[in-house]
Formats: structure tokens, C-alpha cells, sequence
């Protein structure tokens, strides 16, 4: 089975760090959000890169031994996101390989969308794959590659590459990062200044992950760009024909944290944006408005103080939810929702609740919130959801179900609203959500949204079919 769309991931670098490896722990921690099934971090001393990689939570994994024996002043470090029945350790990144242009690490973010056929056709002569992850395919492509140079080899290489991609490969003494050309998926640039007016260089998906370690953000690794970092320092080419943005909408709309700059804007001033327009957009008679937390709150803090309903956390998240529970036999109702949220039920009674979140994807969690609001005495409960219907699978790194268990692919906002039980359900509008990201220029990637992919996918025929029903 070939491990298709489940690549949500944060990725981070450090190059000129004398202990790049706490540092990169540091960094994959404050993007543990990003993927949570496993992590791994590679480091390089000059001589050979060191890697060590497991199924779990960073925090677990990088134990104070496991960090002392990867030894180096440059590291990359990984975590990963994917769904049940493709968790294996095989697919956790970095992928260390010694290849004849010698030892080296890779990690990626994002959906390599012909990585299938190009495996294929590897296969078919001769090579032999030990995963099922795209950044093996990227490894063969630069081994196989005439270039003499590791930089030309990837360069090579990422000129074979369709899809989204943010990536970064470590050698003994190299550390080169690189963006696809249409930039899909976020990668921020940073620095810290080192002893003896020394700087040491940081990258990572999110800007969250300087600031735990006071690393100060300097931009974006631009699409279509190499970034390398070495010996003689640091130097910048674009390695592919500039082509059109397509920057995923949904890193604003939900999956980067609100603290994070992402490709260049405050994720904080979207969300907010996002909840003042639908509170403009869709207006609600209501006395509380309530998020469901994490992902609501910073659209609902918006729409509040558009609309000056009083914002009330009516919901309480407990964020320790990481082991599997065994339900009791006699089944509790809703069992896994409420393990994550539990209504304040003082706040909630009797009143008109505009309940916020960020998205619908398949509509059964919705469904079990709206009842959960309303057992706990709701009289109202009005759902506003800060992004327009989600109606098309990703193609490019966020997990997302096949068009069939879309629930806005197949059904009418009143047929969901029916569905998730609540009392009236509005979405942000295509054109208020380009507003609230400041998408004047066009730069953004809304394929969930329209079904219109900015990438020919003529070449992955597999993937259309495994994700589109016929
Ligand atoms: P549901 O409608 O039951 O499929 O669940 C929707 C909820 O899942 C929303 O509240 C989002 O916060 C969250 N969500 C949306 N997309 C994703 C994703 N790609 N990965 C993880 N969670 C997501």
C-alpha cells in the first residue's frame, strides 16, 4: 500500500548550533500539533549523520541519552501525522540513506503527487524501496542522479517532483533546504546569533518554533527555492521557473497554530479576521458566543466582538488526550468526544449559543458537539463555521477523507445543518475567507474549498480514483 495523503508534518533545521540536536528536539516539540504518530530527529558532525526515530510524542521519544548520541552542530528534525493503518516506524522520517554521493538525511512536508509513478518506474528497474513514504522516492532520484554535487543531484531531482513539497536534507557537513515552486506548504527562515558574532541558521513550518528557541524569524524559504547552507555559508537559488502561488489556505484556516507567522501573515489576524466576516456575513440573535477549542477560539474571539455578543468558553478541552481508553461496556454516549471536551454547563443554560468552529469535514464530531451543548442546556444552538464548505480532498499534505465522506461534497448546508442538529448553520464565504487571509495577489491554494487544482494531476490517476468516488 502506498502511504498517500496522510503526509501532515512539521519539519525544522538547524545549521551551525553546538547542540543542534536539543535545539531541533526543541523545535519539533513546538510543532508536535502538526503530526503526532511519530517523530525523528538526524544530525550531522562533519563526519557521518547520526538518526534516531520512533512512534510517539516528541517529548517521549528524545530522552536526554537518546539526544547525547546525536552528536553534530547541524540536525533536522520531523514529526509526523498519519492514519490508522500507516503508522509504521518503516515511514518515519528522516530517512537516513549512504548513497554514492555519500551519507545524508532527508525529511519532508507535503504530497509528492507523482511520487507513485516515478516509484513505479524506479521498480520496474531494479530498485528496491524499504517504505512507502515520498521521501524515499526523492532519495533515489538524487542518487541516481549524474550530478557529482549533493545540491545538483537534489536540484536534479526536485525537477522531477510534482506536488507540494518543504523539505530539508542534511550531509555531514551540508544542510539544503527546499520548497516546491508553487510553495503549497509553509517553511520559515530564521537566526540566532551565536557566540563571536557566529550565526546559526533555523528553519522550521512554523514560526512557533523560533520562538521557543530565540530564534528570530527573517521570511519564508521562497517557492521554487534551494536554500543552502554550508562551510562558506549560506546561499539562496531558485532552482525552478517561478510558477503560481498556491500557498494551502487551510494552514490559516486550521492547522498552523495561531502564533505562528505562516507564509509571511499572523495566523492570529486570519482567524480573527475570519470570525469578524461571518459575524458580518452571518449575523445570529444570541447571548453567548461560544469556540470549540482549540481550533474555534480565535474566529470566535472575531465574531464576538463584531457582533459584541459576550465570548464565553462554554467548552473546556482536556489536552492530554494521547492514550487510547477502553469504554466501558455499557456504552457511555459519545464517549470519545467527551473525552476531549466537556460543556460548562453554568455558562450554557438557557441561552442562545452561536457555536464557532473552523471546519466540517466529515460532520460527526459537529453532531456530537451541538448535542453536547445543547444536553447541557442550551435553548439555541447556532453553528458558524469560519471556512466554506469543505467539498474536495487535498492533494498536497492535509488529511483529508475521500470526496464520499465529505459531508459538503454530497449534502446542501440545510441537509447538514439537519444532520449536526443544530438550530440554524452558516459557512464563511470563498470571497470573505480570501479577505480575511489578505489574498489580494491571488497566492493562495482553496482546492477543499472549490475542487479547482492548481496542478495538473493528469499523472496520478491512482490517487484520483482512490479518493473520488465513481
Ligand atoms: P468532522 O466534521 O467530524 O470530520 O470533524 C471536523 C473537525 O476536525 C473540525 O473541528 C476540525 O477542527 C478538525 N479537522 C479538520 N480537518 C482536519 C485535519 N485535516 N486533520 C485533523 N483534524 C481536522
Amino acid at each position: 500500500m502506498f502511504d498517500k495523503f496522510h503526509e501532515e508534518c512539521g519539519v525544522f533545521a538547524v545549521y551551525g548550533h553546538p547542540e543542534a540536536a536539543n535545539v531541533a528536539d526543541l523545535g519539533i516539540f513546538a510543532l508536535q500539533h502538526r503530526g503526532q504518530e511519530s517523530a525523528g530527529i538526524a544530525s550531522a558532525d562533519n563526519s557521518t549523520v547520526h538518526c534516531h526515530k520512533a512512534m510517539g510524542h516528541v517529548a517521549d521519544i528524545f530522552t536526554p541519552t537518546v539526544l547525547g548520541g546525536l552528536h553534530g552542530d547541524k540536525a533536522i528534525g520531523h514529526t509526523r501525522y498519519s492514519t490508522a493503518g500507516d503508522t509504521v516506524i518503516l515511514n518515519a522520517q528522516p530517512f537516513r540513506v549512504t548513497t554514492n554521493k555519500g551519507k545524508m538525511a532527508l525529511a519532508h512536508n507535503g504530497n509528492i503527487t507523482n511520487a507513485m509513478e516515478i516509484r513505479k518506474e524506479l521498480e520496474d528497474e531494479g530498485a528496491i524501496f524499504s517504505a512507502s513514504s515520498d521521501t524515499e522516492v526523492v532519495l533515489h532520484l538524487i542518487s541516481r542522479s549524474r550530478e557529482r554535487t549533493v545540491a545538483a543531484a537534489l536540484r536534479d531531482a526536485l525537477l522531477q517532483l510534482e506536488g507540494a513539497f518543504s523539505l530539508v536534507l542534511l550531509t555531514p557537513n551540508q544542510l539544503i533546504v527546499a520548497r516546491d515552486p508553487h510553495g503549497f506548504r509553509p517553511m520559515a527562515m530564521g537566526q540566532m546569533e551565536m557566540s563571536g558574532d557566529r550565526i546559526s541558521y533555523v528553519f522550521a513550518s512554523e514560526t512557533c518554533a523560533f520562538d521557543l528557541i530565540g530564534a528570530v524569524y527573517m521570511g519564508d524559504v521562497e517557492p521554487g527555492e534551494m536554500v543552502i547552507v554550508g562551510p562558506e555559508g549560506m546561499t539562496r537559488e531558485r532552482y525552478a521557473p517561478k510558477r503560481k502561488r498556491a500557498q494551502c489556505v487551510f494552514e490559516h484556516v486550521y492547522f498552523s497554530r495561531p502564533d505562528s507567522i505562516v507564509f509571511g501573515r499572523p495566523v492570529v489576524q486570519s482567524r480573527e479576521l475570519m470570525g469578524r466576516l461571518l459575524a458580518r456575513q452571518h449575523p445570529t440573535n444570541a447571548d453567548v458566543v461560544v469556540p470549540v477549542p482549540d481550533s474555534g477560539v480565535a474566529a470566535a474571539l472575531g465574531y464576538a466582538n463584531e457582533s459584541g455578543i459576550p465570548f464565553r468558553m462554554g467548552l473546556i478541552r482536556n489536552h492530554h488526550v494521547g492514550r487510547t481508553f477502553i469504554e466501558p461496556s455499557q456504552a457511555i454516549r459519545d464517549f470519545g468526544v467527551k473525552l476531549k471536551l466537556n460543556p460548562v454547563r453554568h455558562l450554557l443554560k438557557g441561552k442562545r449559543v452561536v457555536l464557532v468552529d473552523d471546519s466540517i469535514v466529515r460532520g460527526t464530531t459537529s453532531r456530537k458537539i451541538v448535542r453536547m451543548v445543547r444536553n447541557a442546556g442550551a435553548s439555541e444552538v447556532h453553528l458558524r463555521i469560519s471556512c466554506p464548505p469543505t467539498v474536495s480532498p487535498c492533494f498536497y499534505g492535509v488529511d483529508t477523507p475521500t470526496k464520499n465522506e465529505l459531508i459538503a461534497a454530497n449534502h446542501s448546508t440545510d441537509e447538514i445543518r439537519r444532520y449536526v442538529e443544530a438550530d440554524s448553520l452558516a459557512y464563511l464565504s470563498l470571497t470573505h475567507l480570501r479577505e480575511a487571509v489578505d489574498d489580494s495577489k491571488q497566492e493562495y491554494c482553496y482546492a477543499c474549498y472549490t475542487g479547482e487544482y492548481p496542478t495538473e494531476l493528469v499523472n496520478i490517476t491512482e490517487l484520483l480514483e482512490s479518493k473520488v468516488p465513481r
